[in-house]
């Protein structure tokens, strides 16, 4: 059945079938895609099977997501042979890096959509729809219109503050694909928050690649202290506001003074620190020495003491010994992370690291992540002890993954905590009194 088809029937919707792959970042691009083709009239399947359009949003950063997709595409040749107007299509961040390549290792892809591209995703199939393959990648500014009334969770939503990247770290390839840093003026977000909670949503978290440069490109003097500052302040229905990615070099006493003065931002920073070696960092152009690092995270402790702050390590990075190695372990035991994200360093192709000799076996990549874990855990378990017997608020989620009798949500500090279902409670916050723990997740009772 094709578009033209579904269209002369007007009981009958299109089907679309959408998966995203990647950061959050990515996630919120492939919502506001599914919100413009609801609104055009589409209906979301689960399966590729029931489906008139196959899209994969998809993430460029690490290699695992685009062989995935490629991997799913290959699958879907059968079903193209047996359907040829099957619409399929690739989009996001691997669609701007790869482009036409896309369509050469796919040939059966119908549309190629990069990242400044999405919000046209209606009539770019309309595009396809007479018959032509299309290749979306051109730059162009974004509108940010977006229909808030699709997003997965009812109470939760994400907020895109700004796009791109002025960084370059050399590993990375944000900013071949995202472009410059550009923000949305405040009263825009603002704007958005509103109608947000309107729709019944208690938590947003603003996301930006490096979201604490947030307003730099305004030269108004407006930045993410700020902008945390009045959401909180105009936007009181809101119950936690959350923002990532961060960079240290931007960790500022205004920014710090604003989480501790704002009883409604939550006390969980995203810090990629990435190596805790001097000769790495710089190979990675991260902008900031193993001491400055440490200064920024002081400068945030300062203030806001129980600041929970999680971190990003690069394993494996090319030319990385076993000194360099251990000099990330002692830093990640010296500053006592709230949580470690550890990827195995992958070439991404155009990017200035891609250059250099992949030298580390994977191996040692593969052992070095899983001492980076082991100490992590070590680390949750002991943090999470210490919350035993403590009563915390929890901001209910829904049912807990593993146990469906038991629901669970989050502190502030964005740690998981589960007990006795409360499906009535969702979106809302509980005290749970906290009765025992494991690494990854605390344990309690409502009270
Ligand atoms: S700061 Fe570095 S790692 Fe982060 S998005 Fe920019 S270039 Fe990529």
């Amino acid at each position: 059945m094709d578009i033209a088809r579904i269209e002369a029937i007007p009981s009958v919707k299109p089907r679309v079938f959408l998966e995203d792959m990647g950061c959050q970042m990515n996630r919120l691009d492939s919502e506001i895609v599914l919100g413009k083709l609801h609104q055009a009239g589409f209906q979301r399947v689960e399966t590729t099977d029931d489906a008139d359009v196959v899209l994969y949003y998809t993430c460029s950063v690490r290699e695992h997501a685009e062989d995935k997709v490629f991997g799913r595409l290959g699958s879907l040749k059968r079903l193209k042979a047996l359907r040829p107007e099957l619409v399929i299509g690739v989009m996001g961040c691997m669609a701007q890096n790869h482009k036409e390549r896309i369509f050469e290792r796919a040939p059966h892809v119908d549309l190629v959509c990069g990242t400044s591209r999405f919000e046209d995703v209606v009539d770019l199939l309309e595009e396809v729809r007479h018959g032509e393959r299309v290749l979306a990648v051109d730059r162009r500014e974004l509108k940010f219109d977006r229909d808030i009334s699709v997003r997965p969770r009812r109470f939760q939503a994400f907020i895109t503050a700004m796009r791109g990247c002025n960084k370059y770290c050399t590993f990375c390839i944000v900013p071949y694909t995202q472009g410059r840093e550009r923000s949305r003026p405040v009263s825009e977000l603002l704007d958005e928050a509103r109608r947000l909670v309107d729709d019944g949503v208690v938590e947003i978290t603003l996301l930006g690649q490096r979201i604490d440069t947030y307003g730099q490109d305004q030269r108004d003097g407006t930045n993410l202290a700020l902008l945390l500052h009045r959401i909180h302040e105009e936007v009181p229905g809101l119950l936690r506001i959350n923002f990532i990615t961060s960079h240290p070099n931007f960790m500022t006493d205004e920014l710090a003074a604003t989480i501790a003065d704002h009883d409604r931002i939550s006390r969980y920073l995203h810090l990629p620190v990435q190596s805790g070696s001097e000769r790495t960092l710089k190979a990675m152009n991260r902008g900031y020495s193993v001491d400055e690092y440490r200064a920024a995270v002081a400068r945030m402790r300062a203030r806001v003491p129980d600041l929970a702050i999680a971190t990003d390590w690069i394993v494996g990075f090319p030319g990385e010994t076993e000194d360099d190695f251990a000099a990330s372990v002692a830093l990640q035991r010296e500053l006592g992370f709230h949580g470690s994200f550890v990827f195995k360093y992958s070439p991404r192709a155009g990017t200035r690291a891609a250059e250099l000799e992949d030298d580390v076996p994977r191996a040692t990549k593969e052992a070095r992540n899983q001492v980076l874990l082991a100490e992590q855990s070590a680390m949750s378990l002991a943090q999470h002890t210490a919350r035993i017997g403590l009563d915390l608020e929890v901001l209910v989620e829904g049912p807990s993954k593993r146990n469906a009798e038991r629901s669970m949500g989050r502190t502030r500090w964005n740690e998981i905590v589960c007990f006795p279902a409360r499906e009535e409670a969702v979106g809302r916050m509980l005290r749970i009194r906290i009765e025992r723990t494991t690494a990854l997740t605390l344990h309690g009772q409502p009270i």
